[in-house]
């Protein structure tokens, strides 16, 4: 290992490390040949580098460079600029995308209009742009965590640790690069990101890093709900949502992402509400284990089932309204106040509201409604939330209509 002091930067030769060109994906490397055939330098980092040297298969590749969006543009005729706050070029070839970004540098203290473009801090700390361009070395330190910050070259396939990632890797350590209060006020969403990370990878939160997250929990409302419902899915859909919505509770996290629902934890944890989400979550947890789809509807329906349960019948007291009635108007209450800290995109809201709805017509088991019923397109997903409810609640009438619903719809009278 080359330890060059001078520059804080610690070099691990390829006879070092265990990153294999064969596991990285050819049109990365494609990437990253041709910005050095330019005369650019490029980096395979973040989450790639991270999970190689962990031996695990990487979920995408992410590439850094000293050239510029415009630069990268003119290089890759298949390149789109997306974002805003953070500018990213993602490089497209077919279903797969290598995401490039410029190396990111310090923000300036002036505030001509130029820069303001560029970077802008709010008040509050939040930084609501960060495209100000640096060196490699400025890029490392701007990234969120050590472990996410190594860079791998095909110049002589070495690995490049400027913050001390390499050491809280072997470690199993999530360390926040910098002033932990300040970074998590740049962007609130990194708390986020390291309960993603602690979860995911079965590594501990480092003690400063961990101690500010539960009271800095609040900041998470001045992010877009467009960008929390983004993190959600990855949070609780990538294979370790149970885990993760555990520490989500402890860090006081989940309150700001599921308000209607922390509101009606109870002491014990084991309300049916608290049950059905856990279950859903491990069954979550295991179809994406399995390769199976994950059906982003019937989670958040399963996970909200019992608020808009608890919100009809305030309803029914309340204004004497029939339990259909009641029941549609709690829909509508609850999915308006949900979507305000997470903006649950419309196509999954319908289907939820299909899922509820589904739930009231089970009890009807005579006549065509039946087979209609059968052949609604969400069946398959409002049925798995009956077997839930069941197997939560067991109730005798609820565990027999979902035995009887199972045995219809495998039986021949489906026409
Ligand atoms: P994975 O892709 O496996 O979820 P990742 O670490 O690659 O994990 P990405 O969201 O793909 O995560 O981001 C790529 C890299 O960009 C990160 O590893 C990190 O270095 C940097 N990064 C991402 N989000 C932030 C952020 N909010 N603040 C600072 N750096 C970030
Ligand atoms: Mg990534």
């Amino acid at each position: 290992m080359t330890n060059e002091t001078d520059e804080n930067i610690t070099i691990i030769p390829r006879s070092e490390h265990t990153i294999s060109r064969r596991n990285i994906s050819a049109n990365a490397l494609k990437v990253l040949y041709r910005f050095n055939k330019n005369g650019f330098s490029a980096y395979l980092v973040g989450g790639g580098v991270r999970d190689l040297l962990l031996g695990k298969k990487p979920k995408d590749f992410d590439i850094t460079t000293n050239a510029t969006p415009k630069q990268i543009c003119q290089l890759f005729r298949n390149c789109r600029l997306v974002g805003r706050r953070f500018r990213l070029a993602h490089i497209i070839f077919g279903s797969e995308i290598i995401e490039v970004a410029t190396f990111r540098g310090h923000h300036t203290q002036k505030n001509t209009r130029e820069d303001k473009n560029l970077s802008e801090k709010a008040r509050n700390g939040i930084l609501l742009r960060d495209n100000i361009f640096g060196s490699i070395e400025e890029d490392a330190i701007r990234r969120d965590f050590t472990v996410n910050s190594l860079y791998y070259t095909i110049d002589d396939f070495s690995v490049r640790d400027y913050v001390g990632g390499l050491q809280d890797l072997k470690q199993g350590v999530i360390r926040l690069i910098g002033n932990p209060e300040i970074r998590y006020r740049e962007d609130p969403v990194r708390m986020l990101r390291a309960i993603r990370f602690s979860s995911k990878l079965n590594m501990r939160i480092e003690l400063n890093t961990e101690k500010p997250i539960q009271y800095l929990a609040p900041l998470l409302q001045e992010i877009p709900s467009t960008r929390l419902f983004e993190e959600l899915l990855k949070l609780l859909q990538t294979g370790h949502g149970y885990s993760t919505y555990h520490m989500l509770k402890k860090y006081n996290l989940f309150e700001q992402l599921f308000p209607l629902i922390s509101s009606r934890f109870s002491k014990n944890n084991d309300s049916e509400m608290e049950r059905i989400i856990e279950q859903v979550l491990k069954n979550t947890d295991c179809r994406f284990k399995n390769y199976q789809c994950i059906n982003s509807g019937f989670l958040f329906s399963t996970m909200l089932w019992y608020v808009v349960i608890d919100c009809a019948e305030t309803l029914i007291k309340k204004n004497r309204l029939s339990y259909c009635e009641a029941f549609a108007l709690a829909i509508n209450n609850i999915l308006n106040d949900q979507c305000r800290s997470i903006a649950i995109p419309k196509r999954i809201t319908t289907m939820m509201r299909d899922i509820w709805q589904l739930q009231l017509r089970f009890s009807r088991r005579h006549g065509r409604k039946v087979n209609k019923l059968i052949k609604h397109p969400k069946f398959s997903a409002a049925f798995n939330l009956l077997k839930l409810r069941a197997g939560i609640e067991q109730k005798n009438d609820l565990e027999e209509l979902s035995i009887w619903w199972d045995d219809y719809q495998h039986s021949t009278h489906v026409k």
